[in-house]
């Protein structure tokens, strides 16, 4: 929910096959610094259309390539990254790094993975160890062990936002709710390889046709493992995940912190949630020996544990077995990831083929190296000017905070202290961390993809097991710096700016102040803005979950939210699937708050002179013009249905459209009523 884009989460064990990206488009360079004029479709009434007033001649021109689930502003810019990336990977392997130094090391990842000759020649070899210890399990005990040997650090409520895990449960570990000074256990649901419970409970025919293909998928991953009987095991693992979706937690509960906030010891877990053998389970898992956890949705993980116990043994073996086939397709014969992409891309996504290899190969190395890879990003692409004039926007934008939340007339002066004193403590991180990461405990070996990306992951895992307990780096970073995103850390009362996104088109040191500010000044306004959201106001300036709120201001916040959510309810992408305004409240909220900040940032910026115009738009257009085209994309459709049903962010279209909200975007365009997009002020979202 707090980064500030959904298109590039990239989950480790998905990184491998199912997330489609391609070759950088040749969609022309960025023209002169400044607003994209020939994006726009200038026939259009800005009042009637926003979106496509700024972005429809780029619509209209962009084909999305046979690779992509959609294009967008950021995927064009992650293709940039990407490529630096790579021709950084590659520069390090051609320098021949000593063995055992961090840069052998993304060198040997990267080169086993692009060794697809070796792979085949290994066949299944590198995974039937794994098999041949699911087989063997003879009791429920066993079982648990198992389970508790998949348990990795693969989901974060708060920060990246991943509530989706294959392993039957997964761990996050951040600053604890109460004691924010320390690293706390998260657990939270999983074992669903589908998205969400949506995907196995809905009665969609598009839903239902989904569940067909899958069903078909499973069977033909087991079979080409291997598996005898493979049908009858698809239909029986389809079964018990349908099972797990019961018990799951739905995607706007998830985000209630105040339902997360459950507090359990190791020996609650018998008692609240009877069924696997937890002694067991976190013995498997290296946490035996740790006392308090949260965990985040308790009635999935009774009813999770109470299915370990219910369901036949064989088809708990069965499921392992084939998540585990799953999870390692990408580093297994190109039959298997074929098979995966066919289904997780094509089906589910619309992709019709899968990105070129080496694309992926970066992406595998970003998720298990990224910090050394990251490290020479910032060196080479961002100066410590562009780091300074990118500090110095914050400072404004942070400035303009401040006084919009003392202008505020509901707010008590109590709530307003805090809510001053959360922005004075306020963590920013512009470009790059401070401290890097320590791979020192990842072994890497050559000519071992399959190896290379289990003990991956194992070792993120170990890391993140070996912080509980111990104080918290307020500081760490929790993306890359090539990384095209932004990212705030509530926990943390951090922000993230990675270098890769303080760039062209949304920043650009030679393009017009107002430009900027629509553009870059709205993504950190919004990041900013995360620190009062319904989620962010949770928290008080320590990181603790503290209501800090007085119960009028409380009041008054969420009557003044629910209109937003209500407008955006009204949106309808498809006739039979309407925009969540609950869901996607939270960034709906921090897109009205960081536009408006940027407003006011960028005024103020102009020390009472007044700009000239560019291409006959006046500064105030060009603001709001720079901030529609921060949204320019063109997604296919199972991949936007996809997007509104898990993803908290509302589609590209109806973010652009919140320029509504603010008032100043009406004489900046002369929008009156009768516009499709007019709203009478009373009927304006307005928040902070
Ligand atoms: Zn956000």
């Amino acid at each position: 929910m707090k980064s500030f884009h959904a298109f590039l989460r990239v989950a480790v064990l998905c990184a491998l096959a199912c997330v489609p990206a391609g070759q950088a488009q040749s969609a022309g360079a960025p023209e002169a610094h400044g607003i994209q004029l020939a994006n726009m479709d200038r026939s259009l009434r800005p009042g009637d259309d926003f979106f496509r007033f700024a972005n429809g001649e780029w619509i209209q021109r962009t084909e999305i390539p046979a690779d992509r689930e959609g294009v967008d502003v950021f995927t064009k810019l992650a293709d940039t990254s990407n490529k630096r990336t790579a021709d950084l990977i590659e520069e390090i392997a051609k320098s021949n790094p000593p063995a055992g130094s961090s840069e052998r090391k993304v060198a040997d990842l990267f080169n086993s993975y692009m060794d697809e000759a070796g792979i085949e020649a290994k066949g299944l070899s590198p995974l039937k160890p794994h098999l041949d210890a699911i087989a063997a399990i003879r009791d429920k005990k066993q079982l648990a062990h198992a389970l508790g040997e998949s348990l990795r650090a693969d989901v974060d409520a708060l920060n990246n936002t991943n509530f989706h895990t294959p392993n039957l449960f997964g761990l996050w570990v951040a600053p604890g709710f109460s004691d924010s000074e320390h690293y706390l256990p998260y657990l939270m649901q999983g074992g669903l390889q589908l998205p969400d419970r949506e995907y196995y409970l809905s009665d969609s025919e598009h839903m239902k046709k989904l569940r067909t293909q899958y069903q078909a998928h499973i069977a033909a991953m087991l079979k080409l493992a291997g598996f005898p009987d493979a049908e009858t095991r698809a239909k029986n693992i389809l079964n018990l995940e349908h099972a797990i979706a019961q018990a799951h937690r739905s995607l706007p509960d998830n985000e209630d912190i105040h339902k997360a906030n459950n507090p359990w010891t190791r020996a609650d877990f018998s008692a609240k949630a009877p069924g696997l053998d937890w002694q067991e389970y976190f013995r498997a898992a290296g946490i035996g020996h740790v006392e308090n956890f949260n965990v985040w949705q308790p009635e999935a993980f009774t009813g999770e544990s109470a299915l370990v116990a219910s369901l036949p043994l064989e088809t708990w073996k069965d499921w392992l077995a084939y998540h585990q086939i799953e999870a390692s397709a990408g580093v297994l014969p190109k039959a298997l990831g074929d098979e995966r992409f066919a289904f997780f891309g094509k089906a589910m996504s619309g992709t019709e083929q899968q990105r070129p290899r080496w694309q992926r190969g970066v992406i595998l190395v970003d998720a298990l190296l990224g910090d050394v890879v990251g490290k020479r990003y910032a060196e080479r692409y961002f100066s410590p000017e562009a780091k300074a004039q990118a500090q110095d926007m914050v400072t404004k934008l942070i400035a303009a905070f401040h006084q919009r939340i003392e202008a505020l007339t509901w707010m008590n002066p109590s709530t307003k202290a805090e809510a001053q004193a959360k922005l004075s403590t306020l963590y920013v991180g512009v470009g790059y961390p401070e401290t890097w990461h320590d791979y020192s405990n990842y072994e890497v070996k050559p000519d071992d993809a399959f190896g290379n990306f289990w003990r991956g992951n194992l070792s993120e895992y170990q890391r993140q097991v070996a912080r509980l307990g111990k104080p918290v780096d307020r500081k760490e970073w929790s993306m890359t710096p090539q990384t095209v995103n932004a990212v705030n850390l509530p926990l943390q009362n951090a922000l993230n700016f990675p270098a890769a996104i303080l760039q062209p088109p949304f920043y650009d040191p030679k393009a017009p102040a107002a430009v900027n500010y629509g553009a870059i000044g709205s993504v950190i306004g919004h990041e900013i803005s995360h620190t009062f959201d319904t989620e962010g106001s949770t928290f008080d300036s320590r990181g603790r979950l503290r209501n800090w709120w007085t119960p009028e201001d409380l009041k008054h916040f969420n009557a003044a939210t629910a209109r937003l959510a209500e407008q955006y309810d009204t949106y309808k992408p498809f006739p039979d699937l309407a925009v969540n305004g609950k869901q996607t409240l939270a960034e709906n909220i921090a897109d009205l708050a960081g536009l408006s900040a940027a407003y006011d940032g960028y005024k103020a910026s102009l020390s009472g002179q007044t700009p000239p115009e560019q291409h006959g738009f006046s500064a105030d257009q060009q603001f709001f013009i720079a901030f529609g085209q921060n949204w320019g994309e063109k997604v296919r459709e199972a991949a936007l249905r996809q997007q509104v049903m898990t993803d908290e962010h509302a589609p590209a279209e109806f973010r652009a459209a919140t320029v509504r909200n603010i008032d100043a975007w009406y004489p900046a365009f002369t929008v009156k009523p009768g516009d499709k997009l007019y709203l009478a002020p009373p009927e304006r979202a307005r928040i902070w």
